[in-house]
This record gives C-alpha cells, sequence and structure tokens, in this order.
C-alpha cells in the first residue's frame, strides 16, 4: 500500500469500510464508495463526512468520489384484482406494513392509474423529493411509498394511453427505493397497460389476486389470473376480502357477499388460497383515518400478519 494510501484510509477512520482505491495525485484525492443499499439522503451524507475527512489533510486541495452500487436484487409482488372496490389497495397497503414488522425491507408502489390512494391509506400525502432525477419514497409505518398520486394533481382524470403509462410506472419502478428486498405493486383493476408493462418490464416473481367471495368479482379475477398465467408471472395465490361480517351492534355474523366462494375458485383453478379477510368496521374506519389495521394490535392485524407469512411461504415455493 502507497504512503498517500495509507494516509487517506487512516482519515477516514471507520467511513473506510466503504471506500476503495484511494489515491492522492497533484493534491486532487478520489476513490470509489460502494453505495449499495443506501438512499439519496444516505449517500449524500456519506459523500459529505468523506470529503470533510479528506480536506483536512494538508496535501489535499479536492476530492473526487465515483459511486458505485450493486443492482439490488429486488422480488417484485404484484397485487391485482378483477374489478376494482374488492378492497386490493387496502390488502396491499397492510400487507406491506405487515410484512415490514416481519423486519422485511419493503416497498410499495401504487400504480392505480384510476384511483391511486396509498396516499390516504398509508396517512403520508407528502410530495417526493427528485434527487438526480430519482424520485425518492416518502416513509410511512416502516415501509418507503411512492403512488402515482404523488406525481398528478389530486382528483385529475387520468386517461393516459400506452406510452404516458409506461413513463409514469417506470418513475414509480425506478424510484431510490433503497434497500428494499420486497415492492409490492398495487396495480389498476383488470388487465389493461400498467400490467401489461409491469410484466414485460419488471418481471414480477409473482402475482395475488384479491377477490370478493360474490361470483361477478370471481370471474373478473378468472380474467386477471389468465393475463398473469399467459405472461408467465406465477399467481401465488387468491385473497378473499369482504368475507363474512360481523355486526358491531349485535355480534351476528352475516355474509353479505357470500363466503368461501374465492376459496373454492382457487381450488378449480388450482392456484393456492392464501387466506381470508372479514369485513369489518375497523378495516375501514383505520384505512380511511390513514392508519393501516396491521400496524396496530387488533385481530385485524394478525390476519394481515398471517397473510404476509403464508405469502413468503409461496413466493419462496415459487423461486425453489
Ligand atoms: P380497491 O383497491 O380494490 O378499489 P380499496 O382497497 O380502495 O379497493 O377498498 C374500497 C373500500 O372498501 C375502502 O373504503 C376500504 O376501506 C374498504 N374495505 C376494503 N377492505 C375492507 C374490509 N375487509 N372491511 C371493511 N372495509 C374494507
Amino acid at each position: 500500500m502507497s504512503e498517500d494510501t495509507s494516509k487517506l484510509l487512516a482519515a477516514l477512520g471507520d467511513l473506510a469500510g466503504r471506500a476503495s482505491a484511494p489515491r492522492l495525485r497533484d493534491g486532487v484525492a478520489s476513490l470509489v464508495l460502494d453505495v449499495t443499499g443506501l438512499d439519496a439522503t444516505e449517500r449524500a451524507g456519506l459523500e459529505r463526512r468523506i470529503r470533510a475527512a479528506l480536506v483536512a489533510i494538508p496535501e489535499v486541495a479536492d476530492v473526487r468520489i465515483a459511486m458505485h452500487a450493486e443492482k439490488a436484487q429486488r422480488t417484485i409482488i404484484a397485487i391485482g384484482s378483477g374489478k376494482g372496490g374488492v378492497g386490493k389497495s387496502t390488502v396491499s397497503a397492510n400487507i406491506a406494513v405487515a410484512l415490514a414488522r416481519m423486519g422485511r425491507k419493503v416497498g410499495l408502489v401504487d400504480a392505480d392509474i384510476y384511483g391511486p390512494s396509498q396516499p390516504r391509506i398509508m396517512g403520508n400525502s407528502d410530495r417526493p423529493e427528485l434527487v438526480d432525477r430519482q424520485i425518492v419514497p416518502v416513509r410511512a409505518f416502516g415501509v418507503r411509498m411512492l403512488s402515482i398520486g404523488q406525481l398528478i394533481e389530486p382528483g385529475t382524470a387520468v386517461a393516459w394511453r400506452g406510452p404516458m403509462t409506461g413513463s409514469a410506472l417506470g418513475q414509480l419502478m425506478d424510484g431510490d427505493w433503497g434497500d428494499s428486498e420486497i415492492l409490492v405493486v398495487d396495480l389498476p383493476p383488470g388487465t389493461g397497460d400498467v400490467q401489461m408493462t409491469l410484466m414485460q418490464k419488471w418481471k414480477p416473481a409473482g402475482a395475488v389476486i384479491v377477490s370478493t367471495p360474490q361470483d361477478l368479482a370471481l370471474i373478473d379475477a378468472t380474467r386477471a389470473i389468465d393475463l398473469f398465467r399467459k405472461m408467465d408471472v406465477p399467481v401465488i395465490g387468491l385473497i378473499e376480502n369482504m368475507a363474512g361480517y360481523e355486526c358491531p351492534h349485535c355480534g351476528e355474523l352475516s355474509d353479505p357477499f357470500g363466503t368461501g366462494g374465492a376459496e373454492a375458485a382457487a381450488r378449480v383453478m388450482s392456484i393456492p388460497f392464501l387466506g381470508r379477510i372479514p369485513l369489518t368496521l375497523p378495516i375501514r374506519t383505520a384505512s380511511d383515518a390513514g392508519i393501516p389495521p396491521a400496524a396496530g394490535d387488533g385481530e385485524e392485524a394478525a390476519i394481515f400478519l398471517r397473510l404476509a407469512e403464508r405469502l413468503l411461504e409461496e413466493v419462496n415455493l415459487a423461486a425453489a
């Protein structure tokens, strides 16, 4: 090791772990910095500290830092539904929060161009920052989150065609997801441009379909499942939402949309049935208040944690 290199490494102290090939030539200190897994703010902070440490050496007049990051291996899980209003966004948000509670590093992408609702469900309507032409996700309940709703004015009718949809999706998917290992993508309902583009360009590890138990919702869900299968995206499983309603006054159980339909449909289609979420007032009120029930400690949180566990099991199985 040259004398100059030792001098630079000594000045860096415990920052040296991420630095390699430090050199000093004509008063210019240069090095390569490994920024794998760091987000824009962390990168900028590290760069600042390194500069400060190096310019403190009398021979150093200038500092050049080249950044290098390993491309992160991310598991993309798409959450789809045959039609709107079945609770796909609610399920996406709560699964993301449950995964984060299980210690996973999770990002949530709200790609529902017709009704982006994650800023409301996750209780964070902050505008994300743009750093080096990359959008930096906001954070809520331990989850990094980007929504198409953050890119457009609230209430703007979105009537985009293919290329615009693709570029908006690209901005979200290629945001600065830092060390997120799993990206949960809340898709628009049905089988349109966003689904096709996501599957072609980002190749999800699998797709989860959310359906209510009614026949009509299930017929639509079957179409979504067909599309994923045709595009070689494994269907991780089906979740039945709004199954069974417990009256908050008398405790009587009723089934506004029937029950068990999704489980039977999953069996017929030979896809795993991941679980059932009841129709409950706490899920609706918590979601509307921007506090996903999965972040709490009630009965609902336990349901979403179990679903998230099942989902991970199936993804690992699918990957085996
Ligand atoms: P989608 O994304 O399929 O259009 P949302 O997730 O936006 O559906 O849900 C539609 C409405 O239903 C929201 O008001 C949400 O709070 C409510 N909701 C979803 N799932 C449940 C549930 N299991 N119990 C009670 N309300 C629910």
